[in-house]
């Protein structure tokens, strides 16, 4: 059995394949832990690099903020030794003319102007033809990891990175993951023009037989070049919310208004309990289109960048972050009672009923649980 006081960086994961993912970039695995009590969190422990990680996931069915923040909070309890938090998986991607985002291209939250780094676009006040207007304030990721991202962007920037050799080395030692894990035919990414919506019918068609491959319905991109990172690290705002984006118009609206890199379900319940450094690999474009077939890949590269990032930190930084109980700002009870409106309010963020609410609006708005 191990020692829970052992480990000093807790790693959690949304769903199984980026739980998969982590586990198997650990160099090596550990027993489980000894003693947990009043914890119903499932968690791998083992060695990445120097570190010993502890990596939890959260329960089957389970998504959004409320949930990761339980979740954060029985990792914080049982391992009270954990230092610094990584939030590793898969998100949607929001493409712009600024920002080239492609699936399995990696976003990693980095604050700008002291914010989070993770905006939480349903936890704020929506006026009438008046952009977001975030009313909470969430804590910035740990010192020693945005240090970390700074030091591995200039290598990246100077040598580039070896993300596919280290998934390649994987999936050879793990032949069965391969179908799942590894990268989709480059054919399979596009990026449909934002007005071009999703065709319901003939489920099970891919989206190139029945929305159209027409070089009109799709967003031209130029293959990358060998000099280019493939894939790429975006750095900049995470958009979190309790609802899967699946809107082009939506998406390119908060890309307009805030500069969002991607969408996901979960790092805002974490930054006030768990402050940690959100890492997302890009499996779709946060539209009508949104598929399930690059998760696998988008949650390797997302790992893999995560285990590089680890390589960068000596564990004597680690050790000089404050715990993370004792940094930690809200209590649980409070962050799951944010995401439930105590009156259901019908906000759109589409064109019919654009932000008609004025006043706090933490309701789910158009709610769609799942991935
Ligand atoms: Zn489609």
């Amino acid at each position: 059995m191990s020692n829970p006081d052992d480990y000093t960086v807790g790693w959690i994961c949304a769903v199984k394949p980026e739980y998969v993912a982590a586990q198997e970039f650990l160099d090596e695995e550990h027993d489980p832990p000894e003693g947990l009590q009043l914890d119903n969190n499932h968690y791998t422990l083992g060695k990445m690099g120097k570190h010993n990680v502890v990596i939890t996931i959260l329960p089957k069915g389970e998504y959004g903020t409320a949930a990761a923040a339980m979740v954060a909070e029985g990792m914080r309890r049982s391992f009270p030794n954990i230092r610094v938090g990584l939030m590793v998986g898969i998100a949607g991607g929001a493409p712009s003319k600024k920002h080239d985002i492609r699936l399995g291209d990696i976003v990693v939250s980095i604050p700008e102007n002291g914010s989070a780094g993770v905006f939480q676009y349903d936890f704020g006040k929506t006026i009438q033809n008046k952009s977001f207007q975030n009313t909470r304030f969430l804590n910035q990721p740990p010192t020693s990891l945005r240090e970390a991202v700074n030091g591995l962007d200039t290598q990246y920037t100077r040598k580039g990175h070896k993300i596919n050799e280290d998934i390649d080395s994987i999936l050879k030692k793990a032949p069965r993951l391969r179908k799942g894990y590894q990268r989709p035919d480059l054919e399979s990414d596009q990026l449909y023009q934002s007005q071009i919506a999703h065709r319901d019918e003939n489920e099970g068609l891919p989206c190139a037989m029945k929305c159209g491959d027409d070089p009109s319905c799709l967003v031209s991109r130029p293959p990358r070049t060998e000099d280019e990172d493939n894939p790429a690290i975006h750095y900049g705002l995470i958009a979190s919310a309790n609802q899967v984006m699946k809107d082009a118009l939506i998406r390119d609206r908060l890309v307009a208004e805030k500069d969002v890199l991607c969408f996901e379900m979960e790092a805002a319940g974490m930054m006030n309990h768990f402050p940690c450094l959100v890492i997302r690999g890009i499996c779709d474009y946060s539209d009508s289109h949104k598929n399930k077939g690059w998760q696998g890949y988008a949650a390797m590269t997302a790992a893999a960048y995560a285990k590089d990032l680890l390589r960068h930190i000596r564990p004597e930084k680690v050790n000089q972050e404050a715990t993370i109980g004792s940094v930690s700002g809200e209590s649980v009870s409070s962050a799951s009672a944010e995401p439930y409106p105590t009156k259901p309010s019908a906000i759109t963020f589409g064109d019919q009923n654009y932000g008609s609410q004025v006043g706090v609006n933490n309701a789910p708005m158009n709610m769609t649980f799942g991935r």
